[in-house]
């Protein structure tokens, strides 16, 4: 073929411009010295964050973990101002990055990668995107995200709709005006939580449309607290980050190691007081250690936050309606909100409960239950994502023998670690499927993929070895080894994103990994240092 011999036009093409692309592109350009083209969708960096500019958008990690870790000078130098950080100051600081390490000089903006194909005959990627672009790689990787492609349900009649209508993982720009405003919500996740309080505040009237009753804990957002930040984690930030990389969940807290089984109900009531009090991550991440995985722990846990809405919530009927039963407490992703309860107090906001009188329409007007008809000027889609193979499902991917990847994971996502998938030489996913991706703090997952892959290539490029690809007994072994471990867990007693319950068709299969992030660290370090146990070294290629 007219390739053959002819170096490729990049050593590396990495897709997408978010935390994991970025970081990507910084530690291979600038610490092997490779040549990298990243292709992004968006006009600007920060994927997740340039997307989802939705009220209340905001990250559920403190601040001073949900950030980039290479650079001393940068954890120094950045200061957030809020507990959480907010989506504008998250995008800030992700374009601070790009500015700050030069890296948009690589980057093609307002691209979208359409195919990707492995050439056998050189052991390369042709990639090609929706500008023209049919470049050549010696490497794919993707940083695409695992929450990326929006969700919009297919309801009938959505089209004849005369109002405003948007999706929260792909607001607009400019403000959008709700005041004076009959505004719906669709869906009841995590930013339909974060948007429904702050829609309530400015709207005229708010029906939130509810098929799941959630379990969430108050965040307790505010300011950061700076004697914190300046005596507690700036002079150890490296402490501090060494724990969360070796954690279950990629936070620096300490979880009880006791059974909430085994105190009495005054101690695991304390417990569970104080954990609410602190608010976030702190309440599930730092609770008992059987909660996730012992139902009878679990339902203390349960019971305690349906007490809390009991409390929190006046009118009865509606209590009865946001009361979750169905499913045990951090079975579906944990949800972190601020005022999220009080709001069904306001008389300017209504919930409409569709898992018993379902949608069956929307019209020129509004939306029709089975039982009802409502008006709206406005629907706001919070229905989530497509979430970790959509994305990858929306490219046309094809390695060995012309096999698409769409085809390959038909029945669910196959992978070794999450990080390559038999068949797709030199491909890597940073945080893909079989990962702790999306139930870690993602920066410490997204990192810890860069950090192994640039080595991986530099051991490649040091040992002269052309391709690499995930051996199929590794590959089944890991699948059948992340399925086990998901199998115990509360994990699988809901119908959650994390098993695509919530895509029509989509195959029931727990796509992370729930091992922990420190636990899968130390398995993909084990397999580096083993020579990359389970991988195939080709030096012959090329
Ligand atoms: C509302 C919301 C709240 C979240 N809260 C938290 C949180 O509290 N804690 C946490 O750890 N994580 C959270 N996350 C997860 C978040 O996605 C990650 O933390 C992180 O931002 C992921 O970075 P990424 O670079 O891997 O992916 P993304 O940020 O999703 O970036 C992927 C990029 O790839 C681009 N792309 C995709 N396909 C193509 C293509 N074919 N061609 C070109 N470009 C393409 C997209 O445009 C996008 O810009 C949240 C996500 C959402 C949506």
């Amino acid at each position: 073929m007219a390739n053959l011999g002819k170096p490729p036009d990049f050593d590396v093409v990495v897709i997408g411009a978010g935390f994991a692309g970025l970081g990507m592109l910084r530690r291979l350009r600038e610490e092997n010295g490779m040549s990298v083209q990243v292709y992004e969708t968006g006009d600007g960096v920060g994927g997740t964050w340039y997307w989802n500019r939705y009220p209340g958008a905001r990250c559920d990690s403190e601040s001073y973990v949900y950030c980039f870790t290479f650079s001393k000078e940068l954890l120094q130098d950045w200061d957030w101002s809020g507990k959480y950080p907010e989506q504008p100051e998250i995008l800030s600081y992700l374009n601070h990055v790009a500015d700050r390490f030069d890296l948009r000089r690589n980057i093609q903006f307002n691209t979208r990668v359409t195919s990707a194909r492995f050439l056998e005959d050189t052991s390369l990627w042709e990639i090609e995107t929706d500008q023209g672009d049919r470049v050549t790689a010696q490497f794919l990787i993707t940083g695409i995200g695992c929450i990326s492609s929006g969700n919009v349900p297919d309801i009938k009649g959505l089209d004849s709709f005369q109002g405003e209508w948007y999706h929260t993982g792909s607001w607009p720009h400019e403000k959008v005006d709700f005041a004076g405003k009959r505004v719906a919500v669709i869906g009841t996740g995590s930013s339909g939580i974060q948007s429904i309080p702050v829609i309530a505040e400015q709207a005229e009237h708010l029906s939130v449309f509810q098929r799941t009753p959630q379990y969430t804990v108050p965040a307790r957002h505010g300011t950061v607290d700076r004697k914190f930040i300046e005596e507690k984690i700036k002079p150890n930030y490296e402490e501090v980050l060494e724990k969360a990389r070796w954690s279950v969940g990629g936070f620096p807290i300490d979880r009880d190691e006791r059974s909430a089984l085994e105190v009495t109900a005054e101690e695991r009531l304390e417990a569970y007081e104080a954990g609410w009090a602190e608010g976030g991550i702190r309440f599930l991440g730092a609770s008992f250690k059987d909660i996730s995985v012992d139902r009878r722990a679990n339902d203390t846990m349960s019971e305690f936050i349906r007490n809390k809405i009991r409390e929190m919530v006046s009118d009865p009927e509606t209590v009865e309606k946001l009361l979750p039963t169905d499913h045990p407490f951090g079975s579906k992703r944990p949800l972190i909100d601020t005022n999220y309860f009080d709001t069904y107090n306001r008389e300017n906001v209504e919930l409409i409960d569709i898992r018993h009188s379902p949608i069956q329409e929307i019209t020129p007007n509004g939306i029709r239950t089975e039982d009802e008809e409502y008006e709206f000027d406005m629907i706001v889609f919070a229905t989530g994502f497509d979430a970790m193979t959509g994305t990858y499902f929306k490219m046309d991917i094809r390695g060995r023998n012309d096999l698409s990847l769409k085809e390959k994971w038909s029945e669910g996502p196959k992978t070794y670690l999450g990080l390559q998938t038999v068949g797709f030489p030199n491909m890597f996913m940073i945080t893909g499927p079989g990962s702790p991706s999306v139930l870690s703090n993602m920066p410490v997952s997204i990192e810890q993929h860069i950090d192994w892959i640039a080595d991986l290539l530099q051991f490649m490029r040091d040992g002269d070895i052309k391709s690499v690809e995930a051996d199929e007994n590794a590959e089944t072994a890991w699948v059948a080894h992340v399925n086990e471990v998901a199998e115990p867990t509360m994990y699988m007693l809901a119908d959650s994103w994390y098993l695509g319950a919530n895509i029509p068709g989509k195959p029931r299969v727990f796509m992370p990994y729930v091992g922990g992030v420190g636990n899968y660290r130390k398995k993909c370090n084990e397999i580096a240092d083993n020579g990359y146990e389970g991988f195939i070294l080709d030096a012959g290629r090329r």
